[in-house]
């Protein structure tokens, strides 16, 4: 059996377009419980570690099934214990969704929102955390899929350690993609997914977590199955094992997409990858007219938003439906104040398709 040809790129962050040979990886049956499977997730498991650049007798890694978000409310379920109080650094809906989570858990939390288009000030946090001294964990997106801000988590670590407090970062829509010091910024879990720069097909996500904290987390969850603790400890004492069925199709795609993520050169080459796409992009449809959401020095490698053409004769539906038929899928804006929409850069396209893109995009205006 061939497999058949995509109709359209993915031009979106998360799930996007994956090669032929990591969707081919799940064409056969996995048992959830033998030795082979096991070792399979215990590799991935080491590579991850390795891949956040941090030795595998302090940090650990642990996959939970679901999307990113799974993993998001299984860190701040199990990290944070009943005394403890988060301050959530929000700038789009990412970080919101934090807060939500939250909110919904019961866990007393504190939200500082520097607003869709701005970062968090440093010195502002400091502030939030020198006059509340009960705040005992920081979460922040790294880069907000929301806008395609990168947050500027260097300087925000600084901070986060003067005071002693536990990081915690999503870097959902950043690990693999953009290099992260997990180390030296002092991160005491990172959140990521396996469909976003990893490059493989949605059913996980996971978390590298720093042992000395996770070890004391027994009993924190307010979930049974977003128990990260007991995942982990299940993991740990059963070599790979889940404690409930794990999808293993996506594993199996996961585990060849590290593989070629190695083959690429790791993450600073995907990086240069992701970066010179963005541009290409940024570049074509400036020439077209089109204007940015963000300054280019906000501006991740990730997803770009791009306002839309003040046309009463715009409509993003046509625009999107036109798009698809030459081959290309773009996604919605998520910016409150703004009409706009996002383009991806992510995934297994590379500087000729943007080319394209912004080829079927001058084809497509038209309002002009
Ligand atoms: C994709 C993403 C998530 C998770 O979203 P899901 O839809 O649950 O996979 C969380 N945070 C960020 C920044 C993301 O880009």
């Amino acid at each position: 059996m061939n497999i058949p040809e995509n109709p359209y790129l993915l031009l979106t962050p998360g799930p996007l377009s994956t090669t032929k040979t990591v969707k081919a990886a799940m064409l056969r049956d996995w048992c959830t419980w033998d030795d082979d499977y096991n070792s399979l997730v215990q590799e991935i498991r080491a590579e991850l570690v390795q891949l956040a650049g941090v030795n595998q007798a302090e940090y650990t890694s642990v996959l939970m099934q679901g999307s990113g978000t799974f993993a998001v409310e299984s860190v701040i379920g199990t990290a944070l214990g009943e005394t403890d109080k988060l301050l959530v650094l929000a700038n789009g809906a990412y970080g919101q969704r934090i807060a939500t989570i939250a909110r919904y858990l019961k866990i007393d939390y504190l939200v500082y929102d520097a607003g869709e288009l701005d970062r968090h000030d440093p010195e502002k946090i400091d502030a939030i955390l020198g006059n509340d001294k009960a705040i005992t964990h920081v979460a922040v997106v790294h880069c907000e899929t929301t806008t395609g801000m990168l947050n500027q988590i260097e300087e925000i670590a600084e901070v986060v350690k003067k005071h002693n407090c536990i990081f915690i970062v999503d870097a959902m829509s950043s690990f693999g993609g953009i290099p992260i010091e997990m180390e030296k910024l002092g991160i005491g879990y990172l959140i990521s997914s396996s469909n976003k720069c990893i490059q493989g097909v949605p059913g996980f996500g996971f978390v590298i977590a720093k042992k000395s904290l996770l070890e004391n987390c027994g009993g924190n969850a307010r979930s049974l199955s977003l128990d990260l603790f007991d995942q982990w400890q299940t993991m740990e004492k059963g070599n790979g094992k889940w404690r409930f069925t794990s999808p293993t199709h996506v594993v199996r795609a996961f585990r060849q997409a590290l593989t070629e993520l190695e083959e690429e050169g790791g993450t600073e080459e995907r990086f240069l990858r992701y970066a010179l796409n963005q541009r290409t992009l940024v570049n074509g449809m400036r020439e077209l007219g089109f204007e940015t959401l963000l300054p280019d020095n906000l501006q991740s490698p990730i997803i770009t938003t791009f306002i839309s053409p003040d046309s009463p004769e715009f409509d993003f539906q046509k625009f999107y439906n036109q798009l698809k038929n030459h081959g290309f899928v773009i996604y919605p804006g998520k910016v409150t104040d703004y009409q706009c929409f996002r383009i991806g850069n992510i995934g297994d396209v590379n500087p000729d398709d943007m080319r394209n893109l912004v080829l079927a995009i001058a084809a497509s205006m038209y309002w002009k």
